[in-house]
């Protein structure tokens, strides 16, 4: 029902060399005062999209750091993950709801999970992510049970709230939840258990890790780009929330002014728990109609093994990367072309907005049409390219970095 991820510890002390002083010391600090033992994560998928990424960076640096950490990811069947991918995108803001049987195949979950009990894995604190852990809510023992945290990674800006309102009961019996921004934390929540945390990357990690330039375009020429010419670049799940027939909208506007312009979009996130690609990338096939210069990148066109590699190396070479998204809990893909000095164009919702200093460190926009105008701003500008780069990196330096969000995650943990 659930198994165990294996992790190697990882070193802390590169990181001692990368982040901000301040951030050192007060992760020294909580580390000092930690009383949990052992914390165990649990979620839904071992690769693909944020959540994941983040955890497969935190863990083993937790790990690292001398702490007991373990985690684990469910395995339901695929019926189950139709349901949830349903309830992350009304609880984003889509109209509808679920049906009987839906809402019975989420909840009754649970009751299959009735050996998933937290006291065997021994945990002092169990954290569990997303929407699709919260059925396990109510197989969690009364008694003697680890602290239970429930994070949400999910925009909560404009909510379909007849199905928040159904989940509020199971996010009430977390006796601490995480949100990634102040604006998602629907009402009627126990104040004091709320705590804010925005992610972070691992500036170390093969995705983000220093990539030489020129081997960069190596890598972008051999996934069939011309490196010669212009070319924009969305990282992103084929997922509606990601706005994919959008960018190639904003791609269409900007080639009227710049006719060798290309658009790349990688969306081979290997995500288990999201049945939805498959059915918009055919769209996005169908609505890019055999235009030559736009590039789409799904799990058959990059392994497992390469997709680090090749995110990083479009990341770096791209002159400019999009962020098209209409709701966006954080946006790793920011803050991963941010650190690697390159800047985004967002769009104006949730987590971008906490990232993206509108003209300094990227453009936040409204609209295809704004979008499409920074894009060929920036195309024309090496210099503005530069200066808003190096701005970009220092900011995801001093606030979206590993340690950061590891002392934040020790805190709520401290009992
Ligand atoms: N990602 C990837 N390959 C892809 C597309 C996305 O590895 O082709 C990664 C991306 O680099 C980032 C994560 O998936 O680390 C997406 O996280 P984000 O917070 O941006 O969005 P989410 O998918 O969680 O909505």
């Amino acid at each position: 029902m659930f198994r165990k991820m294996g992790m190697e510890p990882k070193d802390f002390r590169p990181y001692r060399e990368v982040v901000p002083r301040h951030i050192l010391e007060g992760l020294d600090g909580v580390l000092n005062t930690l009383k949990a033992e052992r914390i165990v994560h649990v979620n839904s998928t071992p690769m693909g999209g944020g959540v994941a990424e983040i955890l497969r960076s935190l863990l083993p640096l937790s790990k690292g750091l001398g702490i007991d950490t373990d985690w684990f990811v469910i395995t339901p069947p695929e019926s189950f993950f139709k349901v949830t991918k349903k309830i992350h995108n009304l609880m984003q803001g889509a109209e509808g709801e679920l049906t009987r049987n839906e809402e019975d195949e989420y909840f009754s979950y649970g009751g299959t999970l009735g050996d998933f009990d937290v006291s065997t894995i021994e945990a002092d604190v169990v954290f569990l992510h997303d929407p699709q852990l919260l059925p396990l809510m109510q197989v969690l023992p009364k008694k003697n049970r680890p602290m239970v945290v429930w994070v949400c990674h999910i925009d909560l800006s404009k909510p379909n709230v007849k199905m928040l309102r159904k989940l509020i009961p199971y996010i009430s019996l977390a006796d601490k939840l995480v949100f990634s921004l102040q604006q998602y934390v629907p009402s009627g929540l126990a104040e004091e258990s709320v705590n804010i945390i925005p992610p972070a990357i691992d500036p170390l990690s093969d995705k983000n890790r220093y990539m030489d330039l020129q081997q960069a375009r190596d890598v972008v020429a051999s996934m069939g780009v011309d490196v010669e010419r212009p070319f924009i670049t969305q990282v992103s799940r084929f997922d509606p929330w990601k706005d994919p027939r959008g960018v190639v909208d904003v791609y269409r506007i900007a080639k009227r002014a710049i006719p060798e312009l290309q658009l790349a979009y990688l969306g081979a996130s290997h995500a288990t728990d999201d049945p939805e690609g498959a059915s918009i990338y055919a769209d996005l096939v169908q609505y890019i109609a055999n235009d030559r210069d736009v590039h789409l990148y799904t799990e058959e066109h990059i392994s497992i093994e390469m997709v680090d590699t090749v995110v990083n190396a479009f990341q770096k070479a791209s002159p400019v990367i999009l962020q098209k998204s209409l709701r966006e809990g954080f946006g790793l893909t920011i803050t991963e072309a941010m650190w690697k000095q390159t800047p985004v164009i967002g769009s104006n919702v949730g987590g971008i907005t906490i990232q993206i200093v509108d003209g300094e460190t990227g453009f936040l926009v409204a609209n295809k049409s704004q979008c499409a105008k920074r894009a060929v701003e920036l195309l024309a500008s090496l210099d503005k390219r530069i200066v808003m780069g190096e701005k970009a990196k220092e900011s995801v330096r001093q606030k979206f970095l590993l340690p950061r969000f590891l002392r934040d995650y020790i805190k709520v943990g401290l009992q």
